[in-house]
């Protein structure tokens, strides 16, 4: 992890170097020793198995994480917003991947811009589609700029979210994509997000399975007009070792290895995949006691409640305990076994999100730590430069 400072952040230099235990609570914490190993694994991982990694940015939203993901050899990252974008282009991020379609003009003028200005970087834009219409709208934005852009189409490889069926569908799109100056028909987004968190190894598998024959069948298709598919993008944190292994992959897209959380931790592990650790954590001071329960200072605007409840870190010589939604700004914490003794006081808690992209977007900037949770010291603070950015 790079020093970089976060200048704009009026707390900055007061936190530097300060003890874990005297920041601001609630807050979010990173563990930078345990975030490195995380992207460290990740990317020895595709690199042994010669994928690709663009690790999506949607989950940290920092420009400083994404470097420290492509010092470590990802081609860049993806996006989900066009403004998600535009906040780490504006720190420096030059191979961006917006993985999702995008429709307004207007939109679609800043996202030519952004492909001018990524240009002008030795850098690239890519972008996905699924409908005709798109594929016209962004022609006519990047029929004003001098510079290219990717264009992946989306087929629904069964999360019945966005893209086109598989198979033949994807060849007109493909085939429209062509027609236009500076678009270059890049490959297919294959993507989904339920598979990932199937809680057996076994349904991920039998998931996976039917997602590869739906790409082969997209290639099939495409290769009969006449039309060679580059590369096939997606894959996530709970089954890329998988997706991988299917051969259908040339590009993984995770984004929740960085941090993890209680969802994915409650996933069946995958012996084939490398072992990622809790990096991102609600730091939280316990503000109120009574007799059966105490109270801290994190409530659901300190963290996402989508994917159920934090989970309550515990070391194995403190009393486990149950975390219980207070409200937007409280959080109740009772023994796990009733009876045992509760935290005092001022107590420090440390809490696992239930799902880190959401929790993330909720703070303006994570304080990294070093030196393990109990003793360390900040080491430096990141700004979460997208936060909000949900346009
Ligand atoms: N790619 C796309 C298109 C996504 O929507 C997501 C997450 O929702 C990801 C990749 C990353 O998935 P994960 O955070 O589960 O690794
Ligand atoms: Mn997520």
């Amino acid at each position: 992890m790079s020093a970089a400072l976060d200048t704009r952040t009026p707390q900055h230099l007061t936190v530097v170097g300060m003890p874990v235990h005297d920041l601001p609570t609630p807050c979010l914490v990173v563990d930078l020793d345990a975030l490195n190993r995380n992207v460290q694994r990740m990317a020895a991982y595709c690199a042994r198995h010669k994928v690709r990694l663009r690790p999506h940015a949607k989950t940290h939203k920092s420009a400083d994480i994404g470097r420290v993901q492509m010092q470590a050899g990802a081609v860049g990252v993806c996006v989900q917003k066009v403004s998600e974008a535009e906040a780490l282009v504006d720190v420096g991020a030059s191979k961006l991947l917006i993985t999702n379609e995008v429709i307004a003009p207007l939109k679609l003028m800043r996202v030519a811009e952004l492909a001018q200005c990524v240009a002008g970087r030795n850098g690239q834009l890519g972008i996905v589609v699924d409908s005709l219409q798109g594929i016209d709208a962004l022609g006519a934005a990047m029929a004003l700029v001098h510079a290219s852009i990717d264009v992946y189409v989306e087929i629904n490889v069964g999360q019945n979210r966005c893209g086109v069926p598989p198979g033949e569908a994807a060849v007109p799109l493909a085939q429209a994509i062509g027609q236009h100056a500076n678009m270059r028909f890049a490959g297919l987004q294959a993507y989904n997000g339920k598979l990932q968190h199937a809680r057996t190894v076994a349904a991920r598998r039998q998931a996976v399975a039917d997602v590869a024959v739906q790409i082969q069948a997209t290639r099939d298709a495409l290769h009969a007009a006449g039309l060679p598919v580059p590369l096939v993008t997606g894959g996530g944190t709970g089954a890329f070792a998988i997706e991988i292994a299917s051969g259908q992959y040339d590009e993984i897209q995770a984004g929740s290895y960085v941090f993890m959380d209680a969802e994915y931790m409650d996933n069946e592990r995958d012996p084939s995949q490398p072992e990622f650790e809790n990096s991102l954590f609600v730091l939280t001071q316990v503000m109120s006691v009574s007799a059966d329960h105490v109270v801290c200072d994190a409530g659901h605007k300190s963290h996402a409640i989508d994917a159920g409840l934090p989970r309550v870190w515990t070391a194995e010589d403190e009393t486990p305990l149950v975390f219980a939604n207070g409200g937007d700004e409280h959080g109740i914490l009772r023994a796990a076994q009733p009876g045992e003794a509760l935290p005092a006081l001022g107590s420090l808690i440390w809490l696992i999100p239930g799902h880190c992209d959401p929790t993330v977007n909720l703070h303006r900037r994570l304080y990294g730590v070093r030196g393990g949770l109990r003793h360390g010291r900040v080491d430096h603070v990141i700004r979460v430069d997208a936060r909000g950015c949900v346009q």
